[in-house]
């Protein structure tokens, strides 16, 4: 492919993604798959997003190997939360996929001393900047419950709550939403000044 076909594609690409922050998910707001990936299609061939984020901001095609998310988000492609692993890796990594993560790749196996040993759930207190940033885009791009959101994140459905709605870890900013806009992409994020 052509130097030239290669950036256009690239910028069509991007023009295609809500970036919210360095740390946060970036969502792809074109098509998807039922799983949740983004697709994209290039002269009638489809790609998935996340591995086209990948070579768009590596410079170079994933080959043979899989492009797997750390966020657990199909719908990110922030090349900051993309690993590449062995076929072998993705599987483990899909098994894991519509239940609560418990794997070794999952955070709190990484950073064990951020988990409440009490009670098994996370105490809302120590939750990182960037997880209340995915938390707002998560929820700003629908098709997700503060439900849902509480078992990915560990956390209680009480806190969602507040943190979607501002009333907690206000001067993290990210996307003020009082409700999912469902199947419709996030819309210009209104972001809070700092308090
Ligand atoms: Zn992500």
């Amino acid at each position: 492919m052509k130097r030239a076909e290669k950036h256009a594609r690239a910028a069509l690409f991007w023009s295609r993604v809500h970036r919210a922050g360095a740390q946060a998910c970036w969502l792809w707001l074109g098509s998807r798959l039922p799983t949740g990936y983004g697709k994209m299609s290039f002269r009638g061939k489809a790609y998935y997003a996340h591995r086209l984020a990948w070579e768009f901001s590596r410079g170079s095609a994933p080959g043979r190997l899989c492009v797997c998310h750390t966020c657990d988000n199909p719908q990110c492609v922030n090349p900051a939360h993309l690993f590449l692993g062995s076929p072998r890796d993705n599987l483990h990594d899909a098994k894991q996929k519509g239940r609560i993560q418990s794997g070794r790749d999952h955070w709190s196996h990484r950073m064990p001393s951020r988990v409440s040993r009490g009670s098994g759930k996370l105490m809302s207190a120590t939750l990182a900047e960037a997880e209340v940033l995915s938390i707002r885009t998560l929820y700003a791009a629908g098709k997700t419950t503060h439900a849902k959101l509480a078992a990915m994140f560990s956390v209680t459905d009480r806190t969602i709550g507040k943190i979607v709605r501002g009333e907690r870890w206000k001067h993290v900013g990210g996307l003020r939403t009082k409700h999912a806009a469902l199947g419709r992409p996030p819309k210009v994020p209104k972001t809070w000044t700092s308090s």
